[in-house]
């Protein structure tokens, strides 16, 4: 018989939180508001076969990888979960790092799209599903205008999928809404329940 899987509060599970929410929305900005004010919170580094943006580092904001490196990684079993998003590039969390954190006790934050939690939710349903909500839907939209990385073409799928996302947000467990980028962080937090947070 395989070995059964912890659940419940003490499971390595529980110390894992997903966190998701439209895009532009500020979730890589409160990741690395909870990276420089939270060291005690481990942070997943996604794999992604999108090109680095300006001042981005392999390793540090994602791992960089082509596509037949991501082929072979989906091929092995290496992804907790892996999707395409935007309808464009392919991101996953690797598994073991995950897995490892969670062992040894860490609290763990997966900064992921909406089809990767729903995969987080069907393999580790103890975690912790947290959606970042923006303000209005026009604050959103300046967001995305605003950041100006992205062409016009791109901004509008963006924008379509951030409107499917945006639907999806009562099927996480808790809502927050990054109305201020420190007050959000303060509130994942304690969300996550994370000691001395
Ligand atoms: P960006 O290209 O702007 O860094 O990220 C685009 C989107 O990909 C964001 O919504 C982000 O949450 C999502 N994303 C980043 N890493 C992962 C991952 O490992 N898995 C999934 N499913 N989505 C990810």
């Amino acid at each position: 018989m395989p070995a059964r899987i912890p659940d419940g509060p003490t499971a390595p599970g529980a110390r894992l939180t997903v966190l998701a929410g439209p895009t532009a929305v500020g979730k890589g900005t409160v990741s690395a508001d909870v990276r420089a004010r939270y060291p005690q919170v481990w942070l997943s580094v996604s794999a992604t076969t999108r090109a680095p943006r300006p001042g981005e580092v392999d390793g540090v904001h994602y791992h960089f990888v082509d596509a037949p490196t991501f082929d072979r990684m989906v091929a092995e079993g290496e992804f907790l979960e892996w999707a395409v998003v935007h309808g464009r590039n392919r991101y996953g969390t690797p598994r073991t790092p995950v897995l490892e954190r969670l062992a040894a006790g860490r609290p763990a934050l997966l900064e992921i799209d909406l089809a990767g939690a729903r995969q987080v939710r069907a393999a580790m349903p103890e975690a912790r599903f947290v959606f970042l909500a923006p303000p209005s839907w026009a604050e959103l939209e300046r967001r995305l205008v605003g950041r100006g990385t992205e062409g016009p073409e791109e901004r509008e799928r963006r924008l379509a999928t951030a409107r499917v996302e945006l639907a999806a947000e009562s099927e996480f467990d808790h809502v927050i809404v990054n109305d201020e980028v420190a007050r959000a962080t303060d509130e994942l937090i304690r969300v996550m329940g994370v000691p001395g947070g």
